[in-house]
């Protein structure tokens, strides 16, 4: 029998198909302030910004990708473009001097939203280690 904090842990986290925020801001049924978009990934300001910077970027097709720790070789190419996109929307920003990319994975990562996504953070001195 799961212990408390299993059970805790466990209900956290939904199914894979579980509809999230994302899929809201995927079909624009509620606003975001969008600045990148391509046929494979959407890129929008952070609700709520942890730095002058914060752009959330994610794929249109979840697949299963509800973390990156469920992530299976079909989804590399989509990783890449991920983080491939997270590069040139720095540039984008004018975020010359560095920025922090952030995937945040399950309850100990603090992950809320069970879609994957990559957080790009500027605009400001980053520290280490992390909280
Ligand atoms: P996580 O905690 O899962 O790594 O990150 C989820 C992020 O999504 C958080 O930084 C949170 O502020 C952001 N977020 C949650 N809901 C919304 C929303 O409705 N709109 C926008 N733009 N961001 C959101």
């Amino acid at each position: 029998m799961a212990s408390e904090k299993e059970a805790a842990l466990a209900a956290a986290v939904p199914p894979p198909d579980y509809p999230t925020i994302f899929d809201k801001i995927i079909n624009k049924e509620i606003p975001s302030k969008v600045v990148f978009e391509d046929e494979k990934v959407l890129a929008f300001r952070d609700i709520s910004p942890q730095a002058p910077t914060h752009i959330i970027i994610i794929p249109k097709v979840k697949d299963g990708l509800t973390g990156l720790s469920k992530a299976e070789e079909r989804h590399t190419e989509i990783l890449g473009h991920l983080l491939y996109t997270a590069k040139l929307i720095a540039k984008q920003e004018g975020l010359e001097d560095g920025f922090r990319i952030v995937i945040n994975d399950g309850p100990s990562g603090c992950q809320s939203v069970y879609h994957i996504h990559v957080h790009l953070l500027g605009g400001r001195q980053m520290n280490w280690p992390p909280g």
